[in-house]
């Protein structure tokens, strides 16, 4: 049987209804005498590491979370960390660039609905979770729903709906359907040793482009002392270069050293510096662009290389 460390974090799965509203309380152990099915799935050892609603995680506890799984793996096949949704993508893209040459499974899950409350979705997540971990696949994953979704590509997307996550510009690695499982199982083939670079810089500031923004905003940024800025443009990589020219505001940044990655509002395909003149000014002025990455992810990834490099 496979060895998996199960480490909890909070979110709605382990909330408790109080007169402040949902509150996570309930601890691994709490959580595996609800379902104990998930004993049938591995040998479980249960480490609690915090009780956060995940809108409270800040990148210090992704860095300390990678390094739990550090110095916990060569003792342990697998690990599942249960979390708050409105946060897993973040955390599971983080996990996804700190854990380098992972030859195991890391899988978030979550719920939407208290395990405590009646046609909770955790339970049936959990057991996803688990299923996951004990398969051995390696990589991190995010499990939830009717999905398991590679962690670097995971999103958010509806704020109630049981199959909350989208796996974005890639099929999930498996998609339960009504007409059976349909699978996009990445490769099991891992080169390399294992080993963690943990450092992130929390000085990234993500900025949408709005019709009407003001390019100072980029200023007001770098001299906020942020080192990283995401701009999230429009479509294929649109940022106004005329009626509110962003692009002496961008050359002034990146001259300071700050760097700044172009990502798309839009959920699937991408950006496209070359495609129309305003990406393509952008992309001269020394904007990078993101590609296909989401949000999640290219936070993270600008952290993270602003840490490790
Ligand atoms: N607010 C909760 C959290 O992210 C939502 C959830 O877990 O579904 O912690």
């Amino acid at each position: 049987m496979k060895k998996i460390l199960f480490l909890t974090t909070g979110g709605t799965l382990s909330c408790k209804e109080t007169e402040d509203g949902l509150v996570p309380e309930l601890k691994g152990t709490d959580i595996l005498k609800e379902v104990p099915e998930l004993q049938a799935l591995g040998k479980i050892t249960v480490q609690d590491i915090c009780q956060l609603d995940s809108s409270n995680l800040i990148p210090a506890y992704w860095s300390k979370w990678a390094e739990i799984i550090g110095d916990n793996y060569s003792d342990y096949d697998a690990f599942v960390i249960s979390h708050g949704t409105d946060t897993m993508a973040f955390t599971a893209s983080a996990l996804s660039h700190m854990l380098i040459n992972l030859g195991k499974p890391v899988v978030l899950t979550g719920s939407q609905v208290p395990l405590s409350v009646a046609n909770s979705d955790a339970r049936s997540n959990l057991e996803l979770a688990f299923s996951v971990a004990a398969s051995g696949l390696p990589g991190v994953y995010i499990a939830f729903g009717n999905k398991v979704i590679k962690g670097l590509l995971a999103k958010k997307i509806f704020s109630k709906n049981f199959n909350a996550f989208e796996s974005v510009n890639e099929s999930p690695v498996l998609y339960f359907t009504k007409k059976g499982v349909k699978k996009n199982l990445p490769s099991r083939e891992v080169v390399g040793g294992f080993r963690v670079e943990n450092k992130m810089n929390p000085h990234v500031l993500s900025i949408t482009m709005t019709p009407g923004l003001e390019p100072d905003i980029i200023d007001f940024a770098v001299n906020k002392g942020y080192k990283g800025i995401v701009l999230a443009c429009y479509g294929a990589g649109g940022v106004n270069t005329e009626t509110e020219n962003f692009l002496p505001a961008i050359r002034r940044a990146i001259e300071k050293g700050v760097r700044i990655v172009c990502i798309t509002q839009c959920l699937f395909d991408g950006v496209d510096l070359s495609l129309y003149p305003m990406g393509i000014l952008a992309a001269q002025a020394g904007v990078e662009s993101g590609g296909g990455l989401t949000l999640e992810a290219a936070v993270t990834k600008l952290m993270w290389e602003l840490g490790n490099k």
